[in-house]
């Protein structure tokens, strides 16, 4: 049993000209009429499948094929509509249209399945219109937090104001919530967004799970000064500090060759900021991700000792604020050999790898077992107009997704 190529590929554009900006770019805001949009299109695809669809109180988009036995828990499948603001065509596309092919495989070879199946697409999993993501999947999940629904966009409409122009009823989220044990597990197919699988030259990989980032905000203070009076050893120079520091970081997250561990000072705040006065202090983010916690627990340690270290040496004082510590979520073992066995049947070499980014599966992982199929990102390219993945390697994911499918249903 295969997939139609030929559909899949008319499915993806026919669902780029939905906020498309420029050649290739796509912005799809979360709650919006564009996302709006492209719901109704994906839903007239899940109807072709056999599936009956809502939008549910969340903003998300349910796809429901009914299984021979309706009380058994669902295999879910999915990702999101919504995109980056100059964001590509794959970004979340992928899982949900990829799926939406899957479904209707199974149509065309008239497979009712035993349980039902059902593919969602998240609301608001990027994150950036109300600086909070992966919305939908936690609602259903029922772990949303205090002041999730006040939070504004740069207009001022809140989530809460969003949702209701949407078609959202806010108090009815408690009957969308999924019930403990009412998932059987949850597939997601993604573009990788990274470059390991251009670089190694393979179509799709297995993802072993998704790294949890600690994020921390690193104040250092020193003394300001003259830049043209003060002796080089009389200084207690910031800057000189945070510059050990992030080259430490470096050698930490590389101590191990080819190992999954990256660490990154992304930003660096510097007062008084003036080219002749030495830097008073400065304020940078870390971020330390791994997929073995224990690894990164050690490095987490190590880097610590260094800071210590390094500002003893320099005089300065620090605080560190620890602004994220999530944990890494594994995928499910079953659900990995099932992936490779059907890669291998297909005479594919995927190779497995972590996720740096999380996506709709982190929740998810909290909820059920789940797996992950990555698809090659040209040039690890994403967030991006230029993010692109070649219908040829969707293809082959997308048959692999089929493949994991079946078997799973046999149990
Ligand atoms: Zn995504």
């Amino acid at each position: 049993m295969q997939i139609n190529p030929a559909r899949l590929q008319q499915h993806f554009e026919a669902m780029s000209l939905i906020g498309k900006i420029g050649e290739t770019g796509t912005n799809r805001p979360a709650h919006s009429p564009d996302e709006k949009k492209a719901f109704e299109l994906a839903a007239s695809w899940m109807q072709e499948a056999g599936m009956t669809t809502r939008i549910d109180n969340f903003g998300n988009l349910i796809g429901h094929l009914e299984g021979k036995d309706a009380s058994l828990p669902v295999l879910m499948m999915g990702s999101h509509l919504d995109s980056q603001p100059y964001g590509g065509r794959f970004d979340g596309v992928a899982g949900v249209l990829c799926a939406i092919e899957v479904a209707t495989t199974l149509k065309e070879n008239n497979i009712t399945p035993n349980r039902s199946i059902e593919i969602i697409s998240f609301a608001d999993e990027e994150g950036w219109r109300f600086n909070k993501g992966l919305f939908g999947s936690k609602g259903i999940l029922g772990k949303l937090e205090e002041g999730d629904l006040q939070r504004k966009d740069k207009d001022g409409v809140t989530r809460e104001q969003a949702l209701k122009e949407f078609g959202c009823d806010i108090t009815k989220f408690k009957q969308d919530e999924y019930k403990q044990g009412s998932i059987f597990c949850f597939l997601e197919l993604h573009i990788e967004q990274g470059p390991v699988l251009d670089v190694a030259n393979k179509s799709i990989g297995v993802v072993s799970g998704i790294s949890g980032p600690l994020w921390w905000t690193l104040k250092l203070k020193g003394m300001a000064g003259h830049a043209g009076s003060v002796p080089m050893h009389l200084r207690k120079d910031a800057m000189l500090g945070a510059a050990e520091i992030i080259v430490a970081l470096n050698q930490i997250a590389t101590q191990v060759p080819n190992a999954p561990t990256v660490g990154t000072v992304g930003t660096l705040n510097v007062f008084p900021a003036s080219r002749n006065i030495i830097a008073e202090e400065v304020t940078m983010t870390i971020d330390l991700r791994d997929i073995d916690l224990e690894r990164r627990n050690k490095y987490e340690q190590q880097l610590r000792n260094k800071i210590d270290e390094i500002t003893t040496k320099h005089q300065l004082t620090y605080s560190i604020s620890e602004d994220t510590n999530s944990e890494p979520r594994y995928c499910a073992n079953w659900i990995k050999d099932i992936i490779h066995n059907k890669c291998r049947a297909l005479n594919l070499d995927a190779p497995e790898l972590m996720s740096g980014p999380f996506h709709d599966s982190l929740p998810m992982s909290y909820a059920t077992d789940y797996g992950m199929i990555f698809i090659r990102s040209k040039d690890g390219i994403s967030h991006n107009p230029l993010e692109y993945s070649s219908y040829e390697d969707l293809v082959i994911g997308t048959n692999v997704l089929l493949g994991t499918v079946l078997e799973i249903l046999k149990k």
